[in-house]
């Protein structure tokens, strides 16, 4: 049976993100024995061209589509990405008979919701999507293919065969040239699965309620592979591994050291459940950057968004990394339930008592369903039942506006930014 894998993200902004999930699956795939090929549209100057072309050229059974995001998640200039993927999904039917089957981040959103809008055959939600792929590239290869419509939950668990850093020269070099920050080339690893936290506006926790990491020996082997075949010394880990119980994450962090000395890295960190001996232990193995995801430094705005920190523990933080001269940023969200003047006061204060490199405002929420905030938007008739989340839907606070922020920033220390690094204003 022939396969073709096509990761869909044409993202270029704020940076290329390397589609490790879809090589993954193509990689797994490939391991399973079956013939797969392998498209990425993101550096092609015509994409729907280009999977014309390949699937002309070299036809498939079944094709795989890895989606990464239905819009750009920015409620100043919300854009979705649906009508694009429509028209993947038409080449596909145009120029094949071929199985449509979706996967990648979206997934872990609106899984349903994605298969039926766009007509796919069947859908994988949730991490772990590879060792999935290829137990339904084996049904519809047996002639056992499921039900069209079918959305299957996927393990989160490693399969050690499955589960595997996919060959480099998969992937455009364009993905490789060094990040301007640091100078150096970079790339982002996922080194656990699932959330145990409950964030009211993510749909991490309900997905996948329990956190799984990547078991030591295989985190080693990929630490080799990137280093000795990607050439890669800089990493940036996207998920929250650092954010499991603190034992665990001393120990994981020990891990890095040992299995790759010179490899540098930045993380996200909760203010949650931290101690001394975490960030000593992140500084002696490798860590340089820091991202605070703290969303708020209002004590009411931190309970009503689901954070399980308080603001003593955010300045402590702060204040612990500088200790140990670990840069850091800390990431803001604004607008959500309850947010006014007063707690966009209380953030900028609070935030005043600590030395970050620079800070990342967001404004606004996106709503995506069973979440609590998919609820509290309900309630509040932001959004109505009826309503399709697939396009962009957002929260903001009744009485909230972008100009109290600018307004509180004239008491603010530090500059504020927006995702795209354009400055909101502040430092007085
Ligand atoms: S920490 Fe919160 S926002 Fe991050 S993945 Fe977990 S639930 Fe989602």
């Amino acid at each position: 049976m022939r396969i073709l894998v096509v990761s869909t993200n044409t993202l270029l902004k704020p940076l290329p993100v390397l589609p490790v999930g879809a090589g993954m699956v193509y990689s797994a795939l490939t391991a399973a024995g079956f013939k797969a090929r392998f498209l990425d549209l993101a550096f092609v100057a015509e994409p729907l061209e280009a999977l014309r072309e390949e699937l002309r050229v070299t036809g498939a059974d079944l094709i795989c589509l890895s989606v990464r995001n239905i819009d750009n998640q920015v409620i100043q200039q919300p854009e979705s990405y649906l009508s694009f993927l429509q028209q993947v999904m038409q080449v596909c039917r145009t120029c094949s008979s071929a199985k449509v089957l979706l996967g990648g981040a979206a997934m872990l959103v609106m899984p349903g919701e994605l298969v039926k809008e766009l007509g796919a055959d069947y859908g994988i939600k949730g991490s772990g999507g590879e060792a999935e792929a290829v137990r339904l590239a084996r049904e519809i290869e047996r002639g056992q293919a499921p039900e069209t419509g079918t959305v299957r939950n996927a393990d989160p668990a490693y399969h050690p065969v499955y589960s595997r850093i996919p060959p480099k020269p998969l992937f455009a070099p364009q993905y490789f040239i060094p990040n301007p920050r640091i100078k150096k080339a970079s790339m982002g690893y996922q080194a656990s699965r699932g959330c145990s936290r409950h964030c009211i506006y993510c749909s991490e926790g309900y997905m996948n309620a329990g956190a799984c990491r990547i078991p030591a020996e295989q985190f080693s082997e990929d630490m080799k592979i990137l280093e000795n075949d990607y050439q890669v010394h800089n990493i940036t880990f996207v998920d929250g591994v650092f954010n499991h119980e603190v034992e665990e994450t001393v120990e994981f962090c020990k891990l890095i050291g040992c299995t790759s000395p010179s490899l540098e890295w930045s993380c996200a960190l909760t203010p949650a459940q931290v101690t001394e001996e975490l960030i000593r232990s992140l500084k002696e193995n490798g860590c340089r950057f820091v991202d605070i995801g703290a969303d708020s430094g209002s004590r009411q705005m931190l309970r009503r968004m689901g954070k399980q920190f308080t603001t003593e523990q955010l300045v402590e933080l702060g204040h612990l990394l500088e200790h140990y001269q670990l840069p850091y940023s800390v990431s803001l969200l604004f607008g959500g339930p309850g947010e006014n003047a007063e707690t966009v006061q209380e953030t900028v204060q609070v935030v005043n008592q600590m030395n970050p490199v620079y800070i990342l405002a967001s404004q606004g929420i996106r709503v995506y369903p069973h979440t609590a905030l998919y609820h509290i938007a309900l309630q509040e008739q932001v959004i109505r039942a009826e309503d399709n989340l697939l396009f962009p839907a957002y929260y903001q606070s009744k009485d909230y506006s972008a100009d109290l922020l600018t307004d509180a920033l004239s008491a603010s220390r530090h500059i504020y930014k927006d995702m795209l690094m354009n400055s909101i204003g502040g430092r007085t």
